[in-house]
């Protein structure tokens, strides 16, 4: 006999598990379908975001940056330490306690809401129905009066560099390393390329990003872009721009190394790795998971299609997070899990598109929202620019951590903040504040009227925002309008 739920939910990455929470908030009755396993098989929720993506890299980010800083730059601060290790081993476990921890307080989360919580692949049948085949291969059927489908995504592969999760890895297999790679390859200089490179970089490992486009970062402001670049490169980062890797080899042996064919404006070339990770995109995931019966449309790029407010072309079946259209992030996924929920139970909620805010967390952090200055000239808005370099602010000097600037675009005539576009320490905490007042219509005025403790990193946010009218106090006001 088919169970019947208000909401049966396939999928607990961010979009899923936070979509279920809400429904069941809201009172409505609510299961949630999840495949995926670890190596006890046992049931994991959280999806990519926390099982391989977000938090296990952030978990890497902050120990790989630990060392660095004990190693590199404890001196500075007359502390002196010899004889700085890395335990590999160690860094991974506590990775896997912090993602374990995590996973198991979404599973006392569906407990605590009392949303039934079912283990197998779900397949959408018709607009209420959903398959669930078990891990055994046993087959039930749930009735759902409204579907939400968060099935995620996976990394793109490439036919040139085939992974085998030992020496060609993807990002999923770039945290698990069981030492430093002397030399470590990365396709792919995008947000996933970057951080990862990062970490095996601070570990030691030679990295080299070869990159098929010409620009960098090409999504980024391009002052900031450039200055990313820089201080990557400064950091021991080699990063190949226009170097498309056309072939891989591994070698004979029992530890094997990777040689890549790329080709550049200097021609075919060849280069030899311990590992190559291949970061070159996502796929939303689709694979087994709709009857055609059922008419769920795809749109070109196989994204389930669904319009602004997550429905898809078929009446109660809803899509949100990377498996449908717009930027593969867990906040986007999670606000979108929350729309769907919300307007399930007759609410009006509505995810703001034009206010994603994007963070690549290397170090510095790079973190943007709003427009920035190539598409604000694009599109002929007129604007004012404040920049504060923090190398200026007294709380980045005492951190001895001064690289980078906060640069705030606003509208010439209202004043209104259109962008902010932020390198430096703890840039997307930073950023969230412009993202508040962006989401609240301010001026850069609002922001250069309110005060700010000091000293703080924020402080730079405060004179960003008052250099965009010619009022900083701490740096001298060059106001620079386009
Ligand atoms: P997913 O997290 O992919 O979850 C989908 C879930 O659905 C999975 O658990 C899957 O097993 C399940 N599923 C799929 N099909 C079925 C089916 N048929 N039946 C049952 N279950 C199914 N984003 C950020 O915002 N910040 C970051 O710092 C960040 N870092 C990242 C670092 C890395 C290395 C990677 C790979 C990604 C990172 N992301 C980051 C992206 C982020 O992980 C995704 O945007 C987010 O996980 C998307 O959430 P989702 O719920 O849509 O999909
Ligand atoms: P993102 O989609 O932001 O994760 O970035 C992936 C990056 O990989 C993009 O900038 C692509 O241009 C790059 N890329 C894709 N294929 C190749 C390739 N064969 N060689 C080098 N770079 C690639």
């Amino acid at each position: 006999m088919s169970k019947e739920y208000d909401v049966v939910v396939i999928g607990s990455g961010p979009a899923g598990y936070v979509a279920a929470i809400r429904c069941a908030q809201l009172g409505l009755s609510t299961a949630i379908v999840e495949k995926w396993r670890n190596s006890n098989k046992e049931t994991v929720h959280g999806g990519t975001c926390l099982n391989v993506g977000c938090i296990p890299s952030k978990a890497l980010l902050d120990s790989s940056y630990k060392y660095f800083e004990a190693k590199e730059h404890s001196d500075v601060h007359g502390i002196k330490l010899q004889n700085v290790k890395i335990d590999v081993p160690a860094m991974i476990a506590r990775k896997d306690k912090v993602v374990s921890q995590l996973t198991q307080g979404v599973k006392g989360l569906f407990t605590a809401n009392k949303i039934d919580d079912i283990a197998g692949a779900g397949k959408v049948v018709s607009k209420n129905k959903v398959k669930v085949i078990s891990h055994d291969g046993e087959e039930q059927e749930l009735t759902a009066k409204h579907i939400i489908i968060a099935a995620g995504s996976v990394p793109i592969n490439i036919p040139s560099a085939p992974i085998d999760q030992e020496t060609i890895v993807d990002s999923t297999g770039a945290l698990e390393f069981k030492e430093v790679p002397k030399r470590l390859g990365v396709i792919g200089a995008g947000i996933i390329g970057l951080e990862l490179g990062s970490v095996w970089a601070r570990l030691g490992s030679e990295v080299v990003v070869l990159e098929a486009l010409e620009d960098f970062l090409p999504a980024v402001d391009k002052q900031i872009a450039k200055e990313t670049l820089k201080i990557l490169e400064k950091q021991g980062l080699e990063i190949k721009l226009g170097a498309r890797v056309t072939d891989t080899k591994l070698s004979k042996g029992a530890k094997k190394t990777v040689t890549i064919d790329f080709s550049d404006t200097q021609g075919d070339q060849k280069a030899e790795f311990d590992k190559l990770i291949v970061a070159v995109g996502r796929r939303p995931f689709t694979d087994d998971l709709l009857e055609v019966s059922a008419g769920v449309e795809l749109d070109e790029r196989g994204f389930i299609k669904v319009n602004d407010q997550c429905e898809t072309n078929v009446p109660g079946v809803h899509a949100v997070g990377d498996v449908v259209r717009g930027p593969m992030l867990a906040h986007k996924a999670m606000e979108e899990g929350i729309m769907v929920a919300e307007r399930i139970a007759d609410k009006k909620m509505q995810v703001n598109y034009d206010l994603i805010p994007s963070v690549i967390y290397t170090h510095p952090e790079i973190a943007w929202i709003g427009k920035n200055e190539e598409e604000l000239k694009a599109s002929g808005i007129d604007y004012n620019i404040g920049v504060f370099p923090f190398a200026a602010s007294g709380r980045a000097l005492a951190a001895n951590d001064s690289d980078g600037l906060i640069k705030l675009l606003a509208d010439t005539q209202t004043d209104r903040i259109l962008g902010c576009h932020i390198i430096g320490a703890s840039a997307a905490d930073l950023l969230q504040q412009i993202v508040i007042a962006m989401e609240f219509s301010a001026s850069a005025e609002d922001i250069g009227l309110t005060m700010f403790s000091h000293p703080s990193l924020s402080e730079g946010v405060h004179e960003a925002a008052l250099a965009v009218n010619g009022h900083a106090i701490h740096i001298s006001n060059r106001k620079r309008r386009k």
